[in-house]
């Protein structure tokens, strides 16, 4: 499809989609004309700027199937996000719908080099979270063998990369680095003793430093791969082998790029908050849909000659953005840095203490097992380089306090990186 071709087909489908939102869900019908938009005023694709956002307390409100666009009996399968930052939201998908989204994972598996003979092992959760049957269905939808394996009970998941000859691993980034170090203190060499080729990874930020870290322990190739259960579920976008940004399945979702603040659109290349306007989802469409992701459009061609166009990486949520002294930082910033060192793990927690007015982030790093913790002269100078290093990339000082191997709690789904530890007042 060229760059043209996706253009015409965006707004054929854009079209259709606004007026389907407007005659079908009451809540749009509402907004467009509060805001005094209606679907004859979308002539270009430029004019979707005019329709209103769409927040997740829409969907919180509308709890739980008050944004659903059909009639129930087209429903076939729900699912929920786990509302433990309020109440949960709750996302609906017909037959097509699920056909859909198996045909955009199962895009992304073939670009991991997946085929008919390929075992996948699905260890993200089953369950109402997006993860499992998202990738499940993705490695249906191409022919492949899946292991529905689900996310924990490691040793087991180690079992199956050897007995069934798993050749690639769909989970969380954090999770793989976890069963690598489990495989590994078991006495396993995974490049040679195992037969895995890529990974799809994704459901929560990854430093360049920790995928090359899951890279070489496993001996695989990292795709990052990037949804939400609101927009769909795992693979709304992901990496080709060239692992240059993040492909979005433009014949499904609009994307767009827009400052927090302002939520006016910034340019390709600049920084701000991805906003999603699903395209042909008959269940549950959004238009316009603020993600707090933080990410920006790559300029440019990707080498693979796939014309979807890249987003980079997720630096984290706009939520999730700490405040420390005045400076905005991500914790996927600290994590570039801290995985540039080998004597320590790239497990780390963020605490955030209130000893001064000032809110104080203490930095919690780990050394890895080799590492003569006891000597307390190499000890201190690994904690001033590696202070350093952070000071001069995040522009402001952390507290860097280094624990002994495993002190930090390790998670078999998304990781919690930031404790926090402040007084509410
Ligand atoms: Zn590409």
């Amino acid at each position: 499809m060229s760059a043209k071709a996706v253009e015409a087909w965006q707004l054929d489908h854009l079209k259709a989609m606004v007026s389907y939102v407007y005659q079908r869900i009451p809540f749009y019908k509402q907004s467009f004309d509060d805001a005094g938009v209606s679907p004859s005023d979308i002539g270009h694709l430029s004019d979707l700027t005019k329709l209103p956002f769409t927040e997740k307390q829409h969907l919180r409100d509308a709890y739980p199937f008050g944004l659903f666009a059909v009639e129930r009996d087209e429903v076939v399968r729900i699912h929920a996000s786990s509302g433990t930052t309020g109440q949960a939201t709750v996302v609906g998908y017909t037959r097509n719908d699920l056909t859909d989204w198996g045909e955009c994972f199962g895009r992304f598996l073939v670009a991991a080099g997946a085929t008919a003979q390929s075992v996948v092992q699905v260890a993200y959760g089953y369950g109402l979270f997006t993860g499992g049957l998202g990738a499940h269905q993705g490695g249906e939808a191409i022919g492949c063998t899946v292991v529905p394996i689900s996310s924990g009970n490691t040793r087991r998941q180690i079992q199956c990369f050897k007995d069934f000859g798993t050749d690639i691993l769909c989970c969380t980034p954090s999770y793989a680095l976890h069963i690598a170090e489990s495989a590994i203190e078991q006495g396993f060499d995974p490049p040679k003793d195992f037969r895995l080729s890529a990974a799809l990874l994704g459901a929560e930020p990854c430093s360049e430093g920790l995928r090359q870290e899951i890279e070489a322990k496993l001996g695989l190739r990292m795709h990052d791969i990037y949804g939400l259960s609101e927009v769909m579920g795992p693979g709304v976008a992901c990496e080709c082998a060239q692992q240059n940004g993040l492909h979005v399945c433009e014949d499904h979702f609009i994307v767009e790029i827009v400052d927090p603040e302002t939520l006016e659109p910034v340019g390709d290349g600049q920084w701000g908050e991805a906003v999603f306007t699903t395209l042909t989802k008959q269940c549950s469409p959004l238009i316009r849909y603020r993600t707090h992701d933080v990410t920006r459009i790559l300029p440019g061609e990707c080498a693979c000659g796939r014309t979807f166009r890249r987003i980079d990486r997720i630096r984290g949520r706009t939520d999730d953005m700490l405040i420390i002294r005045g400076v905005n930082v991500f914790p996927s910033q600290i994590e570039e840095v801290i995985t540039r060192f080998e004597d320590i793990t790239a497990q780390y927690q963020i605490v955030l203490t209130s000893k001064t007015p000032l809110d104080q982030a203490e930095l919690w790093i780990e050394t890895v097992a080799e590492f003569p913790f006891d000597e307390v002269r190499k000890l201190e100078a690994l904690r001033k380089t590696i202070s350093g290093e952070l000071k001069s990339s995040l522009q402001v000082a952390v507290d860097v306090k280094i624990v002994e191997p495993k002190t930090i709690e390790r998670f078999e789904g998304k990781a919690r990186r930031i404790v926090d530890r402040r007084e509410r007042k």
